[in-house]
């Protein structure tokens, strides 16, 4: 039973209460010739997202435990792959205190195809810490909410403004594009001084109160106008302060690091009705894949090749059909092949367990 109910103050509902936007309308620093009005930046923009802003259902709820999922499913994953998981974490772990409960295996089957599985042992590792010393409650302070695995600046900002209208600035993918280009900044925001400059910049623009709508905005502007390629800066609202002269050359960074080649063989081995799986200590901790194969079998084909990108890898894996019937080591188990849909395996796995169950007789 999902238990999790909505509030009902959407951002469109408290845009609809008005804007408050407290501050001086002057320039903030860098800004001959043209003064950059900052309450006019922020009017215009807020403008813009009352008309354009996406509706995303982490934005019709004021419950710090729903954004702090949100906001961890959203790191490094585009928002049309996370709403469905999103919905779906919150009808199994409605809060802290269900989260803190459920097992490792259980939270890593929910969140499986997400990626990054980290994300999900630190959401579980955080509830655990906030069901037992904060009563499941989550502590308001950023400082507290940094202690907690897996939340970062970025991630605390983000619930400390979307949940608790904390006059915070975030920086994230889309809002880091955005200022390095409002402001033309010249420093690569992948190192220090360039991320603290951004960090600064977004300060500088904050309103002091309506924050959150003043961040949804900023965010939207860079998921919707201001992409990473063409933007579209001939419709931009407020193209009239963007110092950027080659937008699409913004924000700076350093070179991403060369794609890696790796090739991985790993066994089927099947018997009547139950698969042999282990339980992966490393890339894929605590979720079970088929067992790995120290070196390819001599003179066989594998029974099935696919190509997944992990990380900065593009990982070749190969599987053969084998008749070893012994279990190798204490990480292996024979599981039955109709629980399969309940164990947590990662999508490269699942996918060559589906093809291989598919092709045996019977
Ligand atoms: S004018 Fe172009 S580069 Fe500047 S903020 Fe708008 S979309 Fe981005």
């Amino acid at each position: 039973m999902n238990s999790f109910k909505p509030q009902l103050n959407t951002d469109e509902t408290r845009v609809r209460e008005g804007f408050g936007i407290q501050g001086s309308d002057i320039c903030v620093n860098l800004c001959p010739p043209v003064a950059f009005r900052t309450n006019h930046f922020r009017r215009t923009l807020v403008n813009w997202y009352r008309r354009n802003g996406r509706k995303l259902p982490w934005r019709e709820t004021g419950d710090p435990y729903a954004i702090l999922v949100s906001e961890c499913m959203l790191q490094q994953t585009q928002v049309a792959s996370v709403i469905p998981y999103y919905n779906e974490w919150l009808r199994r772990f409605p809060d802290f205190g269900t989260l803190a409960r459920a097992s490792e295996s259980q939270v890593l089957r929910t969140w499986q195809g997400l990626g990054y599985y980290a994300r999900a042992r630190n959401l579980h590792a955080a509830a655990k810490i906030v069901q037992g010393r904060y009563d499941g409650i989550l502590p308001r302070t950023i400082a507290t909410m940094q202690k907690l695995p897996g939340i970062g600046r970025y991630t605390a900002n983000a619930v400390a403004t979307f949940a608790f209208d904390e006059s915070v600035p975030i920086v994230e993918a889309n809002t880091a594009r955005v200022l390095a280009r409002i402001f033309d900044l010249r420093e690569r925001i992948d190192q220090m001084p360039g991320r603290e400059l951004l960090w600064q910049r977004a300060l500088s623009l904050v309103p002091k109160s309506s924050a959150h709508i003043y961040n949804s905005a900023l965010t939207d502007l860079g998921a919707l106008s201001c992409l990473p390629r063409q933007p579209k800066c001939g419709i931009c609202p407020v193209k009239k302060f963007c110092r950027a002269k080659d937008p699409e050359a913004l924000p700076l960074k350093k070179a991403r690091p060369p794609t890696l080649r790796l090739t991985e063989h790993h066994a089927f081995v099947t018997r009547q009705k139950r698969i042999l799986l282990q339980q992966s200590d490393h890339r894929w901790r605590g979720m079970w894949i088929l067992p790995p194969l120290k070196r390819r079998s001599a003179n066989r084909r594998p029974a099935y090749k696919s190509i997944f990108p992990f990380t900065n890898h593009r990982v070749a894996l190969n599987v053969y059909a084998q008749r070893r019937q012994k279990i190798e080591n204490r990480s292996q188990r024979w599981m039955r092949v109709n629980s399969l849909e309940s164990l947590p395996v990662p999508s490269p796995h699942r996918r060559a367990i589906a093809a291989l169950l598919s092709k045996r007789p019977g």
